[in-house]
């Protein structure tokens, strides 16, 4: 099969992209370590949209989210005196969770800079995993300031939680996995946050299944990438209030973007509503816990976002770290 990356190669002056050869081989390098995650099917799923829902079941994946796929792919791809002088990340959650973890299991050390309101659950597991956490205030400070002094200050290597060739080679091999299980889709439907998950998931459903019709599906409340994939530039917005969480990104990547500009068909927005409805769906149904933003995708599907009758559409779960408290609130209608 010939791959072509439209954004490549690159000019000296712009960035340089992944290509579907390097979510070959971020898959080969997370092989023994992280799950091969199910697919999932719900006939009351089908029912209500008319469509063959294939739902990839990443908040099954070890850390609880897919970001454990280019964490340790990235991780894996340093020099060993890199390794050995450790790796700083920064994340509102799951990306510093999956730093951590997987710094862990090839013994490098980490230091990861966290928002003091991130939920305790996602706070405790980082250091439950030896990460050192360094707290900011997401209002006030910026974390990418923070992020270079450490790493300055201590030669550790910075491994951003989107906007990084290693992280989206490793995150796009979810959706490999998926197609190479179920076949060709129709269709695929990611969440965006940074854009690492969209744009690993297009270079692999655009190789593996080239009709496929691409979606992002952001929170309604800050739809920075979908202005961006309008306009052709990136837009930035001040942090959107949202409950999907792992969406709280103010703008998308200078390498996540020209990947979806070439490769995604549309980006589309789902409200709060809508999540809290499909989390309760994936209780009551499909017996799965998912956070907010793991339902994002899902909810374009279930809520007639993206029409999808008679196609058959690949979801990506994307992950289900949710405070149980918070988690039983939404539920129950009394949260947020
Ligand atoms: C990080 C994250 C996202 C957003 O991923 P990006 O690569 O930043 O677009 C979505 N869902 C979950 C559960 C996440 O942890």
């Amino acid at each position: 099969m010939t791959i072509t990356n439209p954004a490549a190669p690159a000019p000296a002056d712009k960035p340089s992209l992944p290509t579907y050869d390097d979510v070959t081989t971020a898959a080969w390098r997370i092989a023994d370590v992280a799950h091969r995650t199910p697919v999932l099917t719900s006939r009351t799923a089908d029912e209500r949209t008319g469509a063959k829902l294939f739902f990839k079941a990443e908040n099954l994946q070890r850390g609880g989210a897919f970001k454990f796929r280019g964490a340790y792919n990235a991780i894996a791809r340093l020099p060993d005196d890199a390794k050995r002088r450790g790796v700083v990340a920064f994340s509102s959650g799951n990306h510093a969770q999956a730093i951590a973890y997987a710094g862990q299991l090839q013994n490098v050390p980490t230091v990861i800079i966290m928002p003091k309101d991130a939920p305790a659950m996602k706070v405790a597991a980082t250091k439950g995993y030896g990460g050192e956490v360094v707290l900011y205030d997401r209002y006030s400070e910026d974390r990418e300031e923070i992020g270079r002094r450490l790493s300055a200050e201590r030669g550790l290597t910075l491994i951003p939680p989107y906007d990084h060739e290693d992280v989206i080679a490793g995150q796009g091999t979810a959706t490999k996995e998926l197609i190479e299980e179920v076949g060709p889709l129709d269709m695929l439907l990611v969440c965006v946050g940074g854009g690492g998950l969209l744009a690993g998931s297009a270079l692999a459903a655009r190789a593996l299944s080239p009709a496929c019709r691409i979606y992002g599906v952001e929170p309604e409340a800050g739809n920075d990438a979908q202005q961006s994939f309008r306009t052709g530039a990136i837009v930035r917005i001040p942090v959107p209030v949202t409950i999907a969480d792992g969406a709280q990104t103010t703008y998308i990547g200078q390498k996540t973007f020209p990947i979806i500009r070439a490769l995604v068909n549309d980006m589309v927005t789902v409200s709060d509503s809508m999540l809290v409805d499909t989390m309760r769906f994936f209780a009551e149904r499909m017996k799965i816990v998912v956070e907010p933003t793991g339902c994002l995708a899902a909810a374009a599907a279930l809520h007639g976002i993206v029409p999808c009758k008679g196609k058959r559409v690949g979801v990506i779960i994307s992950g289900g770290n949710v405070d149980p408290k918070a988690f039983a609130g939404f539920l129950a209608g009394t949260h947020p």
